[in-house]
């Protein structure tokens, strides 16, 4: 019997990286699995997982799909976007692509899911390091996922005990969105070098670290977890910014 036997989830974004982790590990489980993306159903997401196309900005799409998935026991907010960018680069279409995912896109499935989710539901919403430290030349990503953190403490106390509502907060963790973020590096392998000597791990994450969390705070093993941040970073945010170097 897996830890998630019985139950059903939702994962967004669940095509690649993160989100195909955390369906991967919940099929492994024992869940019964749907995930969406904007697009087709991608070749890496296995059999029983029930694919849904639907864009999470979408807040008409996502109602239907929250109607449709009705008793639905876990609900992932993984779909998200990153532009870099300071808030003097940043267009008025640069807020709608990343404030409409990362922000309005979780209310918008929140909103959609909660009336029709099964008593004793959890929803897990994928945050960030940078929803607590600000990563340079990504202003709007940083603020949108603050904003899920906020998100995340209302839902717990709004709609508690019949949910429960946790957030992930990754650091750097190995998917294309990692790359994005060196490449605005002068020199991206000293920037790799760099990062890495300030984790205690000394490795990035892997998308099995973050879906390993999520099975837990899905799992009724996390019966009292919630309204709370969980930070999965190999220890980088743990770390005080002196330089031991120079110590
Ligand atoms: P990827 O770019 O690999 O995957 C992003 C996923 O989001 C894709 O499946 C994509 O599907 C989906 N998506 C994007 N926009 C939409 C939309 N409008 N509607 C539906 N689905 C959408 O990123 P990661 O796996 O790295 O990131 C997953 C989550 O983890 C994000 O929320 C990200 O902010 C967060 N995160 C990632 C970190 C990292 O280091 N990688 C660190 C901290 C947080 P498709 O394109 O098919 O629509």
């Amino acid at each position: 019997m897996g830890r998630l036997a019985g139950k059903s989830a939702f994962v967004t974004g669940g095509g690649r990286g993160i989100g195909l982790a955390i369906v991967k590990a919940f099929l492994a489980e024992g869940a019964n699995v749907s995930a969406s993306g904007r697009g087709e159903r991608p070749d890496d997401v296995d059999d029983p997982v029930s694919w849904f196309q639907v864009d999470v900005t979408d807040a008409e799409a996502m109602n239907d799909t929250g109607a449709f998935c009705k008793g639905m026991d876990i609900l992932v907010n993984n779909a998200g976007v990153q532009i870099e960018k300071t808030i003097t680069d940043t267009t008025d279409a640069d807020w709608d692509h990343v404030m409409g995912t990362n922000a309005r896109g979780v209310f918008n499935a929140c909103r959609a899911f909660i009336p029709h989710m099964a008593t004793g539901g959890s929803i897990i919403n994928i945050g960030s390091i940078s929803g607590h430290v600000a990563d340079p030349q990504m202003a709007l990503y940083n603020a949108s996922k603050a904003f899920v953190h906020g998100l995340t403490r209302s839902i717990a106390v709004d709609h508690g005990p019949d949910i429960r509502c946790n957030a992930i907060c990754p650091g750097w963790i190995e998917t294309g969105m990692l790359e994005a973020g060196f490449d605005l590096a002068e020199d991206p392998t000293r920037a790799k070098a760099d990062a890495l000597a300030r984790h205690a791990t000394r490795r990035f994450g892997r998308p099995e670290d973050i879906a390993a969390m999520a099975v837990w705070l899905a799992s009724d093993e996390a019966g009292f977890a919630t309204g709370q941040l969980f930070t999965v970073d190999g220890g980088m945010t743990a770390a005080s910014p002196i330089n031991p170097g120079l110590m």
